[in-house]
């Protein structure tokens, strides 16, 4: 039943940055409940929007405009909705900035256009020639194709298709576009799983089966076949005819990943991600609308898919923070993924080898249920961990590895294995300084030097972009010949490596692959079949990568991001080393990881030594509750940016001065942000500390509604951040 059918008017939500939804009327002829998608005018335009309830009356009826028309599309679900008004005032962005997430496939709103295929109608062609017979052999066991595919297939242009159709030989069909394709079958039998992993399987079909909203930590050593039991709560999900939502870090959407799931349910799932063509992104939208996806595997907006329901969500790598979104709707999806099920009311499991602290302690207090996995699948141990003091034993001068690292990694490829270099820094290095004069190179729009980037021949800023060719002479003293690089990236290494190793097949793994996302998805493809002896990577390969092959890491400075004063740099740190350490050993004996630091004391490297990582969190957690962060308090940050100095300084000022004042939450700041200025806005940074329960949202609402934004001046509000930059 559509109960509010006899509405007179409605409240719209526009998918803009605007204060609220506006009232239109309803024309007689028209029928309208929550959530049904409409279009309506505003101002000259014509716009989406939903209909998010009964008209607010503040207009009469009379002078309101109408709604044009409602699109042929299910109507969004209440717990979207009230997911899209939660995210809103939780992250303190306007409701239609949030439902925009939902809305960012326009294209979805049209009626789907006919698809036309080719059939063979049997009349034979007067003149027959080799393509033409090409084409028919392929229609002979085939159904109709579009004529793009059957050009492909039979290899011929398409002008020898639309002779065969103008000679009477080929007829046009209208193909069917939806619902045909078979989805993942539950049925199928997985792989093997120990005992360990069938009680952990059990136990989350269980929760599944259940139907109720309740938050799951599978803590499972790196190796030990985390994704296989998950898989089998996905399975319980589909056995109730309930769709499962899968979020993973973007890069880990491979094709490694997308093989282990067609084993296990015998068909991919739908795919959710940037690298999508607008026609994709279409049909996927659609048909989670039309609930016709079982399983999807997407990055964190498939959060803000329309499902009409959820039978469980995963987030695998929870403690990732690319979870995390900075620009636009600035969201940890995490943390809104625990909300969509809540919403929902199904479970939601959070998969990780090295839990965030805040997850941690949830689990520990008994507010999430912690699964446990302790041992590598089948035979498989986990790496030796060693540090390399590089005080008593630095690298010979002029390069970066000591040699006990050129030692592993010769060992490594005598065995016909693999060894990973990690270091997380892009380029060739990160500072380049004339000798003449010791002018050194900056970005012109930031506070930050310029890195050389020696592939692609120019010095590049990891801020804003901003690029330019490496000078033949210095800009300051016109000096020529006179440029050295200072430290390393991952580009230097990469020179290492192959003047030490000329025979080795060598691979850089680095968010600035010259393919994209796709790019470094077929780099990681062709290390997981063996395609590279060394690799040299940057954070990216820390991201739950299978490469059977690979027996050796070395890791060329692991006290890098140790200095950084972030209050997660420890936890960030263990965290990566530990994830980046297990990728050794998964498949073969002996999996071995030397650390090359200054600070071998430092509590973050001993725990990786030991391997007792609750211990480090122990420790981690104390420090954090003595000092009242997160997650035993709760953080907030405001940044105020101008592309004048002083205006942005004087409006930071004026904030300060109006800063309310609570029992439970203290202001710090305004201080000039760490990086001051990034493309050309100076930037000022306030910190908000609250206990956990401070009303940060109603105290900032309160806070940044008091004063008026002005000239250039940004307000940008970021609440549980996690950079502070
Ligand atoms: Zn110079
Ligand atoms: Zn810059």
């Amino acid at each position: 039943m559509r109960d509010s059918a006899n509405m007179q008017s409605v409240s719209v939500l526009i998918p803009l940055a605007l204060p609220g939804p506006y009232d239109y009327a309803v024309p007689d002829d028209m029928m309208l409940a929550r959530g049904d998608f409409v279009r309506v005018p505003l101002g000259p335009r014509q716009v989406n929007g939903v209909v998010w309830g009964p008209g607010a009356g503040d207009v009469a009826p009379a002078k309101l405009k109408p709604v044009l028309a409602r699109h042929r599309v299910p109507a969004l679900r209440d717990p979207l909705m009230q997911f899209v008004d939660w995210v809103a005032a939780y992250v303190l962005a306007p409701p239609g900035l949030v439902l925009r997430q939902v809305m960012r496939v326009p294209a979805a709103f049209e009626p789907e256009k006919p698809v036309f295929g080719y059939r063979p109608t049997g009349t034979p062609p007067q003149r027959m020639t080799p393509a033409r017979q090409r084409v028919l052999d392929v229609l002979k066991d085939t159904p109709p194709l579009p004529g793009p595919d059957l050009a492909r297939l039979a290899g011929v242009s398409g002008s020898v298709i639309k002779g065969l159709h103008e000679a009477g030989s080929l007829a046009k069909t209208e193909l069917a576009t939806t619902g045909s394709e078979r989805g993942p079958d539950p049925q199928m039998v997985g792989v093997a799983l120990s005992p360990a992993q069938q009680e952990v399987a059990i136990a989350l079909g269980t929760a599944v089966a259940a139907q109720t909203f309740g938050v799951h930590l599978l803590d499972g050593v790196t190796g030990s076949g985390k994704t296989e039991v998950y898989f089998e709560a996905i399975s319980e999900a589909l056995k109730k005819q309930r769709p499962a939502l899968i979020l993973l870090p973007e890069i880990s959407l491979t094709a490694q990943f997308l093989a282990r799931f067609e084993r296990r349910f015998g068909s991919p799932p739908a795919l959710w991600h940037s690298g999508l063509t607008p026609a994709e992104r279409r049909r996927t939208w659609r048909a989670v609308a039309e609930n016709r996806v079982q399983v999807l595997v997407g990055a964190r907006s498939g959060l803000f898919l329309p499902w009409s329901d959820l039978g469980v969500i995963i987030v695998d790598e929870e403690h990732d923070g690319g979870f995390k979104q900075e620009d636009g709707v600035v969201y940890n999806a995490r943390d809104m993924a625990i909300v969509r099920a809540q919403l929902t009311n199904c479970p939601v499991v959070l998969s990780s080898a090295t839990p965030s602290l805040e997850t941690f302690v949830n689990a520990r207090q008994g507010r999430y249920k912690a699964h446990r996995l302790a041992a590598r699948h089948g035979a498989a141990e986990l790496p030796d961990i060693e540090l390399v003091d590089m005080r008593t034993s630095p690298p010979q001068r002029g390069t970066w590895l000591v040699p006990q690292i050129g030692t592993a990694i010769e060992a490594a490829i005598e065995r016909g294995e693999q060894a990973l270099l990690f270091l997380n820094r892009r380029g060739y290095a990160p500072l380049t300084i004339c000798r003449a004069c010791g002018h050194r190179y900056a970005c012109p729009n930031c506070d930050a030097w310029m890195v050389e980037h020696r592939f692609r021949r120019q010095l590049e800023c990891h801020h804003c972009g901003h690029a330019r060719p490496v000078p033949e002479s210095c800009d300051a003293c016109d000096a020529p010949d006179q440029l050295v690089a200072c430290g390393p990236g991952v580009e230097r290494i990469m020179e290492e490596v192959a003047a030490r190793f000329p025979e080795a097949r060598t691979a850089i793994l680095s968010s600035d692959h010259m393919g994209g996302v796709a790019g470094i998805r077929e780099t990681i493809n062709q290390i997981a079949e063996g395609g590279a002896d060394i690799i040299i990577g940057t954070q990216i390969v820390a991201k739950g990568h299978h490469f059977p092959k690979l027996s050796f890491v070395g890791v060329v400075d692991a006290d890098l991001g140790l200095g950084n004063g972030d209050l997660r740099a420890a936890e960030r740190t263990y965290q990566m080393l530990s994830q980046v350490a297990g990728r050794s050993g998964r498949e073969t004996t002996g999996g071995r990881a030397l650390l090359q630091t200054h600070m071998p004391d430092h509590p973050v490297l001993q725990a990786l030594v030991s391997g007792d990582r609750d211990a480090f969190l122990e420790r981690e957690a104390a420090a954090r509750e003595q000092a009242g962060m997160p997650p035993y308090g709760r953080l907030g940050a405001i940044i105020v940016s101008a592309t004048d100095q002083q205006e942005g300084l004087r409006f930071a000022q004026e904030l300060a001065r109006k800063t309310p004042s609570h029992d439970a939450l203290r202001v710090l700041g305004p201080a000039p942000a760490p990086i001051a200025r990034i493309r050309d806005r100076y930037r000022f940074r306030f910190l908000l500390k609250g206990t956990r329960q401070a009303p940060m949202q109603a105290f900032i609402s309160q806070w940044l509604g008091g004063v008026q934004r002005r000239g250039s001046v940004r307000i940008s509000v970021d609440i549980d951040p996690y950079t502070f930059l």
